[in-house]
C-alpha cells in the first residue's frame, strides 16, 4: 500500500512538474482537470438509522446562529456495496430502543426517537451484519456508534486516537462506550493518521478530518455515475453549517475543525465532486433509499421545522 502510494506520489508530483512547465511556456494558468473515474461499480444504500429532535439547536454553532431555535435531524447510516465486499458506514442508534435513547439524550433536553431496526433494513438487501466485511465509524457519538455493535465480525476499521479519546474516563459529551465494547473481541485494523483505501483501488476512502473529535473521518466514494462523494460525518451538520464552517459548542478541536473544512473543500473542489452532510434532512430526503418495505414501520417524526 506505502508503496503504491509513493508511485502514484511520485507520478503526482511529476504531473505537477509537466503542467508547470507547461504553464510557464504557454502563459497560461492550469487547465482544469477532468474528475477522476470510478474504478470499481461501488453502490451506496442510505438507511434510516434514527432521527434527532431539538427544542434548541444552539449547541451547533459555538458563535450563536442557532440560539433558540427548534430543529429535526435524520441519523442515516450506509451500507457501500463493492465486488470485493461490504462496508458499513456509521451505525446511527442501530437496533437501540426509544426508551435507552431516552435515557441517553433525556439529561440534554433532546428527544431521539429511533425508527426501523438496522437489521431489518439490512435484511431487506439480502444482507445480515454477520456478512459485512468492515465496519467504519465517522466518530464515536451514540447517533454515530450506536448499532456497532451489531457487527461483532467484521472488520473494524479504527482510528487509535479516536478510540483513545472515546474510552477516557469521564466518557466525552455524547460517547456511551458501551455501544461500541464489541472493538474489544472483533477483528480490528488500526488505523493511525492516515487515510486508508478500504479496497485498495481507490473507490472507498476513509479520509481523516478530525476536529468534532479525535479522530474523525469522513467517507470519500469514486462512484460510476455521481463521480466524488464524500459523505461528512459531523464534519458540519446542517448545510448552512457547512457553507459558513460553523463549529459545534461541543467539538474537541475548533482549528482541527476548521483545517478539515479546508481539505474536504478543496478535494470537492479539485475532484468537481459532492459532500452530503449526513444529518441534514435536504440531503437526507434526495438521498436513493432501500425498498419501501424496510422503512415504513416505526412512529413517524414529529413536524418541527428545520433549521437549514
Ligand atoms: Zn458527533
Amino acid at each position: 500500500m506505502q508503496h503504491s502510494g509513493l508511485v502514484s506520489l511520485t507520478s503526482r508530483v511529476a504531473a505537477v512538474v509537466l503542467l508547470l512547465l507547461g504553464a510557464v511556456a504557454a502563459g497560461i494558468a492550469e487547465p482544469k482537470r477532468p474528475p477522476p473515474q470510478a474504478t470499481a461499480k461501488v453502490r451506496v444504500y442510505t438507511l434510516d438509522c434514527g432521527h434527532l429532535f431539538f427544542y434548541d439547536m444552539g449547541l451547533f454553532s459555538d458563535t450563536g446562529e442557532y440560539d433558540g431555535q427548534r430543529g429535526a435531524m435524520p441519523v442515516p447510516c450506509f451500507l457501500i456495496r463493492h465486488p470485493k465486499g461490504d462496508l458499513m458506514w456509521d451505525t446511527g442508534f442501530g437496533d437501540l430502543t426509544a426508551r435507552q435513547l431516552q435515557d441517553m439524550y433525556g439529561p440534554f433536553g433532546i428527544l431521539a426517537t429511533p425508527r426501523t431496526p438496522l437489521t431489518r433494513q439490512l435484511a431487506a438487501l439480502g444482507v445480515s451484519p454477520d456478512q459485512v466485511e468492515y465496519l467504519a465509524l465517522s466518530h464515536l457519538h451514540a447517533d454515530h456508534a450506536g448499532g456497532a455493535n451489531l457487527f461483532p465480525r467484521s472488520t473494524w476499521l479504527l482510528y487509535r486516537n479516536e478510540i483513545a479519546w472515546a474510552t477516557a474516563t469521564p466518557a466525552p459529551s455524547g460517547v456511551a462506550p458501551a455501544l461500541f465494547s464489541a472493538y474489544r473481541t472483533a477483528k480490528v485494523e488500526w488505523l493511525n493518521d492516515n487515510d486508508h483505501d478500504v479496497f485498495g483501488d481507490g473507490s472507498v476512502r476513509i479520509l481523516r478530518a478530525s476536529g468534532h473529535s479525535a479522530g474523525h473521518a469522513v467517507l470519500m466514494l469514486q462512484l460510476a455515475r455521481a463521480g466524488t462523494v464524500i459523505l461528512s460525518g459531523d464534519l458540519a451538520h446542517t448545510l448552512q453549517s457547512h457553507k459558513h464552517r460553523r463549529v459545534p459548542l461541543t467539538n474537541y478541536s475548533r482549528a482541527e475543525t476548521l483545517a478539515s473544512f479546508d481539505r474536504v473543500d478543496k478535494l470537492i473542489a479539485n475532484r468537481q465532486g459532492r459532500l452530503i452532510v449526513q444529518h441534514s434532512p435536504e440531503h437526507f430526503a434526495a438521498l436513493p433509499k432501500p425498498p419501501p418495505s424496510s422503512t415504513e414501520s416505526g412512529p413517524a417524526p414529529p413536524k418541527i421545522k428545520t433549521v437549514r
